[in-house]
């Protein structure tokens, strides 16, 4: 975290790359997201919906209206080596035809997925409509939160977190893993975006020698500041980054207030490093032959 919460209302130079809306996992609608940009004066904010790009052109929209700067940005799912491994994309042109296939074809994966899950819940006692589990997606992509929030009103669960402990988290019982992709495959679609990829979280369960490894794929950046970094790891990512001449981004990971509190606001970077990627990125197609050829 930088600064303290009156300095960054003071200042105006902060940004949150990483925030859900309900077009994947998150509670709020794009524009209640930008709208609470605003009132917490961030510049720039990032809607990286899981495996989903439906909310960015009403974030725009509306950023426009409130003046927060949006940055097209995408966190797709791949697998690593033992766990998930999850790359974000800013910048990316999210009208794309490749990625809208490819997105169309994993939320179509998503879906089978919860069928699966929902069967294995069925065998142990836990009988959940699919329609009940879609009308919890809402607009977005489904994924694991809204089957829990499913068993929670179906009173299968005390809580949201009781359904992942018991039920469908990482090795649990009903759990299922997603399609199978690779972080090289994911870093290279976001670069025929024209987007920057960056490693999500690599402090919450990714082992050092892997963070390392995936340090040399081809990424541009990684995560360093998120709710789930503590100083330590913060602090050992910074170096990572300096090390390798990566970009660093950070935001809240804030998913609205399923669980009562909203992390927006409290895990913000500075709108410096926002400008870093902007002046890559100007860098990257003034260096291209291709587009200078073009010009
Ligand atoms: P999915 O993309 O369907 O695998 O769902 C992953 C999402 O579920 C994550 O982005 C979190 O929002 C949430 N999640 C994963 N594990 C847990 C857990 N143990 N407790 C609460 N939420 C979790
Ligand atoms: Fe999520
Ligand atoms: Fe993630
Ligand atoms: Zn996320």
């Amino acid at each position: 975290m930088e600064g303290s919460p009156q300095q960054q209302v003071k200042e105006n130079h902060w940004a949150d790359l990483h925030l859900h809306s309900n077009h994947s996992d998150g509670v709020f609608t794009p524009q209640e997201i930008v709208a609470l940009a605003a009132k917490l004066n961030l510049r720039a904010i990032s809607i990286v919906d899981h495996d989903d790009v439906g909310g960015i052109v009403a974030a725009i929209n509306e950023g426009r209206r409130l003046h927060v700067e949006i940055i097209p940005g995408v966190e797709l799912s791949t697998h690593g080596e033992t766990f998930e491994v999850h790359i974000l994309g800013y910048f990316i042109d999210h009208r794309n035809a490749k990625i809208l296939d490819y997105l169309a074809f994993f939320r179509q994966e998503r879906y089978k997925r919860a069928l699966k899950i929902l069967e294995k819940l069925r065998k142990l006692g836990i009988s959940l409509q699919v329609e009940r589990v879609l009308q919890k997606a809402g607009p977005g992509s489904i994924g694991r939160p809204h089957i829990a929030d499913a068993m929670l009103e179906e009173g299968y669960v005390y809580s949201f977190d009781e359904a992942f402990h018991k039920y469908i988290g990482n090795g649990r019982p009903a759990y299922v893993p997603k399609f199978k992709t690779s972080p090289e495959k994911a870093i290279e679609l976001i670069n025929s975006l024209g987007g920057l990829a960056f490693l999500a979280h690599p402090g919450i369960d990714l082992r050092r020698e892997e963070v390392l490894r995936l340090t040399k794929i081809g990424l541009d950046g990684i995560e360093t500041v998120h709710p789930k970094h503590n100083p330590e790891k913060i602090h050992w990512l910074k170096q990572v980054a300096t090390q390798y001449e990566l970009l660093e981004s950070g935001g809240s990971d804030c998913h609205g207030n399923r669980k009562g509190h909203i992390l927006m606001g409290n895990y913000n970077i500075s709108y410096a490093l926002v400008e870093r990627m902007k002046e890559t990125l100007q860098k990257r197609r003034t260096d291209s032959p291709l587009r200078r050829g073009a010009e």
